[in-house]
């Protein structure tokens, strides 16, 4: 602390007297020694509250973590220990009552008899993983050439959010899952996020193949967490992308790896069958793998519901085009017929990557304006880069392993 406070080099009285010619000047010297040990002293009383507030959380008996399940009326609740047992506690008196809820995460006294604290959330770093939109702000405008896969998600999915007491009334039950096929970029995910968007839903997101190869051991889990958070933040859109890597079929269950796969696919059955075909969580997953696919997950009740979401055909290419270029500045007529046809047998997402290289295209040229032809360039440049992936994909496909638990 750089105290002088016992410094034995003080001078003595006499060398101060010495020093000091009159009165007056010696009681000023006091007076400034005593402000100086005053100061010394208030640091010291400070260091002392911190060791002493320090050997109290050295004392202090370790706290256990719980989760209220259940506030009941006369103030007690139940709480799930994070050692076993359900306990009906009390609260104890300073703790902020506004807080207790069910869910909230609580301190009990050693004892486990009585509520402490109320501890901050946490996130759960396995959730983290999944994605969260509120708002994914991605409307059916926004998906090009697929009206017909957008009328029928709106009955299956958004009707059945936003209006539930019609199917009641009908007597009808929609589906709990419905799964999306098809060739990647084609709009899946982006389909997806649309329906969540008009169907004021919140989006929960997930990539099943992290979840089985970032997260080994923790994926029934976080399957877990994924359909209570959906139920918590409901009405809820869950959207598992690939969910091939845990729902393929096998033909024997051999290493621990494909133990665990199976146990996640388990969890996720369960989950689906745990909830009512009414209830406000819907499940859409996507693959492009639909053959793999075990049949198990596509019986009545669980993913019955299969659309397929098909490379676009050419007036699909022309409403993608059309979606991309909407924000552009772009100089003279655009050949949408044109674009389209030279972009046969793009996705979605190359359509997009087309455009995007337009821009860059006008940019270097330093242009603040894109062309038709800028747009023919971005084409041609998606398709070159295509052909040389293809030849990539053909050597890696001759040598991959034949399943994908290899
Ligand atoms: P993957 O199987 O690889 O997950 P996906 O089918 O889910 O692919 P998306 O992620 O939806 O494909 O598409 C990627 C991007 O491509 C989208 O964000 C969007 O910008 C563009 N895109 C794809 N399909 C369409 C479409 N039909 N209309 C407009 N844009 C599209």
């Amino acid at each position: 602390m750089g105290s002088d406070y016992g410094n034995t080099n003080e001078p003595s009285k006499d060398t101060i007297s010495a020093l000091i010619e009159n009165d007056e000047d010696y009681l000023k010297y006091l007076e400034t020694k005593i402000k100086h040990l005053e100061e010394e002293r208030k640091k010291l009383l400070l260091k002392l509250e911190y060791y002493r507030s320090e050997m109290e959380k050295l004392l202090s008996p370790p706290l256990i973590e719980a989760y209220i399940e259940y506030v009941l009326p006369d103030n007690r609740v139940v709480v799930k220990s994070s050692n076993g047992p359900n306990l009906v506690v009390q609260v104890a008196e300073n703790v902020d009552k506004s807080k207790i809820r069910p869910g909230a995460r609580v301190a009990l006294n050693q004892r486990g008899s009585v509520v402490v604290d109320v501890l901050p959330d946490y996130p759960d770093p396995y959730v983290q993983l999944m994605e969260v939109v509120e708002k994914p702000n991605i409307r059916y405008s926004d998906v090009g050439g697929l009206e017909e896969q957008i009328r029928e998600l709106r009955e299956v999915v958004e009707l059945p959010l936003k209006q539930p007491e019609l199917f009641e009334e009908l007597g009808i039950e929609p589906p709990k899952g419905i799964l999306l096929y098809g060739p990647p970029g084609c709009g899946k995910t982006l389909l997806a996020k649309a329906v969540a968007t008009e169907s004021n839903a919140v989006f929960i997101s997930l990539v099943a193949s992290e979840l089985v190869q970032k997260y080994i051991g923790e994926g029934a889990r976080i399957v877990r967490e994924l359909f209570a958070l959906a139920r918590r933040k409901a009405p809820a859109i869950i959207f598992i992308d690939e969910i091939d890597a845990i729902a393929a079929k096998r033909i024997e269950i051999g290493t621990s790896g494909e133990r665990e796969v199976q146990r996640t696919l388990m969890q996720l059955l369960a989950e689906i069958d745990g909830f009512k075909p009414l209830d406000r969580v819907k499940v859409i997953a996507a693959t492009n793998r639909i053959d793999v696919l075990d049949p198990a997950i596509l019986r009545p009740g669980r993913f019955d519901r299969i659309i397929e979401i098909p490379l676009p055909g050419k007036k699909g290419r022309i409403e993608i085009f059309k979606i991309h270029t909407r924000k552009m500045k772009i100089s003279g007529e655009v050949n949408y017929e044109l674009l389209s046809e030279l972009s046969d047998g793009f996705s979605g997402a190359e359509i997009k990557l087309a455009v995007i290289e337009a821009g860059y295209i006008a940019l270097r040229e330093n242009r603040k304006y894109v062309t038709l032809d800028d747009l023919v360039k971005g084409i041609e440049k998606v398709k070159s880069k295509k052909d040389v992936r293809n030849s990539w994909q053909q050597v890696y496909e001759t040598r991959k392993p034949v399943s994908i638990f290899q």
